[in-house]
């Protein structure tokens, strides 16, 4: 599901109905869109709110993808993301795109249709690791959770790393949208994935780290 400024503001209402037919929603902001506006924000930070007292109240339901990050991913070291070449997506290594003639594409984005030929992208190494970290995301506390699409990337800024900033201030948001409920859920003695106690705790730093960091700019 592709959120847009015209859904935006049925954000909780859309899910929910889809959860209610039990489908399980992968849910993404629409790039390269104007969303660095004040009242977005807050339209936002109302649905999120929304989205996690009613997870809240319904602690079996299962979290939709935009509250159900990985929050201790925040933790682990630069150096050891790029030794295992830490990807987002698997773009160009562990995916695949084939047109009908047969031609191989690095995902669906690279196809001639949606990327413009001069965007040279068939000389690019999906393996290193290099050419996929970016000097606007260096001290970004979530920039390892924070979701990209390389393809869009090197489409409208000409670089595989550069991400869409106009995003950020929705990605922090969620970043402490998907705190706040962990947070709660585990106060409600549910843990999901965060089955040791090693898993807890590194859950629970990210958690207040997150919560210190974001709580005061924006309030949820
Ligand atoms: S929130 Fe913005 S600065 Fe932070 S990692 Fe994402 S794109 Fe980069």
């Amino acid at each position: 599901m592709t959120i847009n400024e015209k859904t935006l503001s049925k954000l909780f209402d859309n899910i929910v109905h889809l959860q209610n037919f039990g489908f399980i929603v992968n849910a993404a902001f629409a790039q390269d869109i104007e969303w660095k506006n004040r009242n977005n924000q807050l339209i936002l930070l109302e649905e999120i709110h929304k989205l996690c007292e009613y997870y809240i109240s319904n602690p079996d339901i299962s979290v939709c993808s935009i509250l159900d990050t990985y929050l201790p991913s925040i933790l682990i070291d630069d150096e050891i993301l790029k030794k295992e070449n830490t990807k987002w997506c698997g773009t160009g290594t562990n995916m695949v795109a084939i047109d009908i003639k047969g031609n191989e594409y690095p995902c669906q984005i690279f196809l001639p249709n949606t990327m413009p030929k001069e965007c040279n992208w068939a000389q690019i190494d999906f393996r290193n690791s290099d050419l996929f970290s970016n000097n606007d995301c260096k001290t970004c506390l979530i920039r390892n959770i924070c979701g990209t699409c390389y393809g869009i990337n090197i489409r409208s800024r000409g670089d595989i790393a550069k991400r869409d900033l106009k995003l950020c201030d929705f990605k922090k948001i969620l970043s402490l949208g998907a705190s706040y409920l962990l947070g709660k859920k585990f106060e409600l003695g549910y843990f999901g994935k965060y089955d040791t106690v090693e898993e807890k705790l590194k859950a629970i730093e990210a958690i207040e780290i997150i919560q210190d960091t974001y709580s005061l700019t924006y309030k949820l």
